[in-house]
């Protein structure tokens, strides 16, 4: 790179993450290992296939980090003054994820041995990598703990889902046993739900289950867990109530959903729906598919008695 522009990129590397705090002097070592490069519009910089021996600083543009080249939602957005490949520079391993430019990019490619020599003579630009390598970190955890929520979540209702729900009953059902409490069980089916999405359209199904599961989350206590199931289908668990005050709670959210005659959504108005309970108390060994099995031959006998009731096991 020639002296003049060199020079004048000295100080705006001094700004960079991963170069702050770094004297002029050390920064001209870099000068002869150092190329500036422009990269068009959606190149990928850094892909998982492609062996990486250089760390890249942004000058100009923005880059995406991404798991899947064609993968809408970034882990993270790069803008001027952040760096990327330090990981697989690091490791002598393949980058882990693409980088790839939104729009025309300028960039500085430094060498890797270069860099080496530097790491050795400036304790400012390990503890500059350090702080970088925890940020990444971080970042990784959160993006972890996103995901494992996500695992545990409907997307369209936001209840927890089936698997969830394994995982809480193994709790409350350990929890209520030893401390010999009651623990209910309901599930609660959507009555005539094809024909409502015959008449009405799937989309319009869709806003009905999030009524429904709107009206659920106001008429429980905190305390009470609600999931998704399947379809149309949800179970929710009531711990620490009686086999009366389960049923009221039960006849409480059957007449709820049935007095909600109609519903605004984005699709305008809607008619409500009306759901049929079944409900079944813990016993002793009861496995979460043992106790649903009882509240959903409760729930058949429901829905044989003409639907929009409720039923005990
Ligand atoms: P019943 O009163 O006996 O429960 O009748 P039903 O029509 O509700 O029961 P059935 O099992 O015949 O149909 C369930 C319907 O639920 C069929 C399916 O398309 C619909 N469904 C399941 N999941 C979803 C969903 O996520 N969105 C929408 N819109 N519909 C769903
Ligand atoms: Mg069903
Ligand atoms: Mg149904």
């Amino acid at each position: 790179m020639s002296c003049a522009n060199w020079e004048t990129l000295l100080a705006q590397l001094q700004q960079t993450e991963v170069f702050q705090g770094l004297s002029m002097g050390a920064l001209r070592t870099l000068s002869a290992h150092t190329e500036a490069i422009t990269i068009a519009g959606n190149t990928s910089l850094l892909s998982p296939s492609k062996a990486n021996h250089y760390l890249y600083i942004l000058l100009q543009g923005e880059m995406r980090v991404v798991h899947g080249p064609s993968e809408s939602v970034p882990i993270a957005i790069l803008k001027p003054g952040s760096c990327c490949g330090e990981l697989s520079w690091l490791e002598e391993q393949n980058p882990c994820a693409y980088v790839i430019s939104n729009g025309t990019c300028e960039l500085l490619r430094l060498d890797q041995g270069a860099l080496n020599d530097l790491i050795q003579a400036s304790p400012q630009l390990c503890l500059n990598l350090l702080r970088l390598l925890s940020a990444r970190l971080r970042l990784s955890n959160q993006s972890l703990q996103n995901s494992e929520r996500h695992a545990n979540i409907d997307s369209l209702t936001g209840l927890f889902n089936r698997r969830r729900l394994e995982d809480i009953y193994e709790r409350e059902s350990g929890r209520c046993g030893y401390d010999n409490l009651p623990l209910n069980l309901l599930i609660l089916d959507v009555d005539f739900f094809k024909d409502y999405n015959d008449q009405h359209g799937h989309i319009a199904g869709d806003f009905a289950l999030m009524l429904v599961a709107d009206i659920l989350r106001r008429e429980l206590r905190p305390t009470d867990s609600i999931a998704r199931f399947g379809g149309e289908e949800f179970v929710i668990l009531l711990p620490e109530l009686s086999a009366r005050e389960s049923t009221s709670v039960g006849k409480r959210l059957r007449k709820r959903l049935a007095s909600t005659t109609e519903f605004h959504c984005p699709m305008g108005t809607l008619p409500g729906v009306t759901a049929s309970i079944g409900i079944a108390q813990m016993r002793t060994g009861d496995s979460l598919i043992s106790l649903i099995s009882r509240a959903d031959r409760a729930l058949y006998r429901a829905k044989e008695g003409g639907r929009n009731r409720l039923c005990r096991a």
